[in-house]
């Protein structure tokens, strides 16, 4: 059974990765955001506790949040577990590993997805999509065939989604960065951090990953 952080900026395939562990080894994504919502609107213990917080207006607490996951944990029978938005803050890495630790688990890696921020702006930028098919094509990695008219319908409509820009995207890896700097150093000082190039395909990515997972020195 592994136990992992995974990390990522947006762009970098996160999601991707941590579904097809769920569907290949039969982990769960412990996404803090969707858990509280689906916690409250299931209307467990903790999640009637976070809704009396959230409807006075108050952020929900480390506790309620660790409860969350080991109550997650504890109904769940699963092969692992995949933390996403949880921990941000050392207090918070700490409180992880003691719910663990009462559940006879440990957190092995923490993964990071690293991008180039540069290489991720024109990757995001260049995108869009025919307005007529939905085809989607990319300014430098897939153009159409013929400039300005789409291969599999022949529309000459195409959309640009207003977020794939250049201010949009540098200010998300800002934010990115704001939320991992506090927990990188703590588990790097811990030797449990692994990079893995999150530019290169799906595939490459996955097989990395599954390297690590599977103990194989890389
Ligand atoms: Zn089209």
């Amino acid at each position: 059974m592994m136990n992992i952080i995974l990390l990522g900026p947006p762009g970098a395939g996160k999601g991707t990765q941590a579904a097809r562990l769920q569907a290949n080894r039969g982990m769960i994504q412990l996404s803090t955001g969707d858990m509280l919502r689906e916690a409250v609107a299931a209307g467990t213990p903790v999640g009637l506790k976070a809704k009396e917080v959230m409807a006075r207006g108050e952020l929900v607490s480390d506790a309620i949040v660790s409860a969350l996951i080991g109550e997650r944990l504890d109904a769940s029978a699963d092969k692992g577990a995949i933390f996403d938005g949880f921990p941000r803050t050392k207090h918070q890495a700490a409180a992880l590993e003691i719910l663990l630790a009462e559940r006879g688990r440990r957190l092995d890696y923490v993964i990071e997805l690293a991008v180039d921020e540069d290489e991720l702006v024109k990757r995001i930028t260049g995108r869009f999509t025919c307005a007529a098919c939905g085809a989607g094509y990319h300014d430098a990695f897939r153009p159409t065939k013929t400039p300005g008219v789409c291969d599999n319908c022949g529309s000459t409509e195409f959309k640009r989604r207003p977020d794939d820009n250049e201010q949009t995207v540098r200010t998300r890896m800002a934010e990115y960065r704001a939320k991992t700097q506090p927990i990188l150093p703590y588990y790097e000082a811990k030797g449990l951090v692994r990079r893995v190039d999150g530019m290169q395909s799906v595939d490459d990515v996955a097989a990395q990953i599954d390297a690590i997972l599977d103990g194989q020195t890389l």
